[in-house]
């Protein structure tokens, strides 16, 4: 029997994970495993390689639970008996896990974000799978055509962000979002992370533009995690 080779870098990445970041984190795994998980968060991110929500936020097993998909869109509430894996991931997201904020990250120089700047471009397949997800924009693509945003580079970013309101405005036409949300139970939040300088951008819940958490926010949130972890292992 041939069997192809299951890849080298990924058994040796194991073999150093087993060796240093399990043996390290070994009791918050088993705990998880007896217990379940309980993430507060829901983080919709995009596929691209370079934009890992559990690596840019620093997080441990059991603390976020991730939806990847081609330019972290999410659709609107359509319960048409389709194949939904995004709007899967969130159902079970809000009503089984409860989770209290929702996240959509866009990222720089998105691939998707691209292919939607430039729908002429020839399909990669037959079912152009790509061309039909990304026409979830087209909505608000006409946001993008004022003539104000001459540059490509800035019409790349600015739609990145523009589909990142887009799709919270898109997680409200989900029921038990909307309720949640008006109960206080729930928080939708925006970001958008740069991957060349490693800046993250925060959504503005009012005016809906993006910000950069200054320094102090970023230190009173350090003391603020340090605080509630101290608390709960109390
Ligand atoms: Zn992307």
């Amino acid at each position: 029997m041939t069997m192809n080779t299951f890849p080298d870098r990924l058994l040796a990445g194991y073999s150093q994970f087993m060796s240093g970041r399990y043996g390290e984190e070994s009791d918050r795994y088993r705990e998880l495993a007896d217990r379940g998980q309980k993430p507060k968060t829901l983080i919709v991110a995009c596929c691209d390689s370079r934009a890992a929500p559990e690596t840019i936020f620093n997080a441990g097993p059991g603390e976020l639970f991730v939806v990847r998909n081609v330019a972290n869109l999410v659709p609107p509430y359509a319960p048409d008996g389709s194949f939904h894996s995004t709007s899967a991931a969130l159902e079970f997201a809000v009503q089984s896990l409860r989770v209290r904020d929702i996240v959509v990250m866009g990222h720089g120089r998105c691939g998707g974000i691209s292919a939607a700047l430039n729908p002429g471009a020839t399909p990669l397949s037959p079912g152009d799978f790509i061309g039909q997800w990304m026409s979830l924009l087209d909505p608000v693509k006409s946001e993008m055509q004022s003539g104000a945003l001459a540059d490509g580079q800035e019409r790349q970013t600015a739609l990145e962000r523009v589909s990142v309101r887009n799709s919270i405005t898109n997680l409200r036409t989900f029921p038990c979002v909307r309720i949640l949300e008006k109960r206080g139970k729930l928080d939708l939040h925006g970001a958008w992370f740069d991957i060349s300088t490693g800046e993250l951008w925060v959504m503005d819940a009012g005016s809906g533009e993006f910000v950069r958490p200054e320094q102090k926010q970023l230190d009173q949130s350090l003391a603020n995690t340090a605080r509630a972890e101290a608390e709960e292992d109390a």
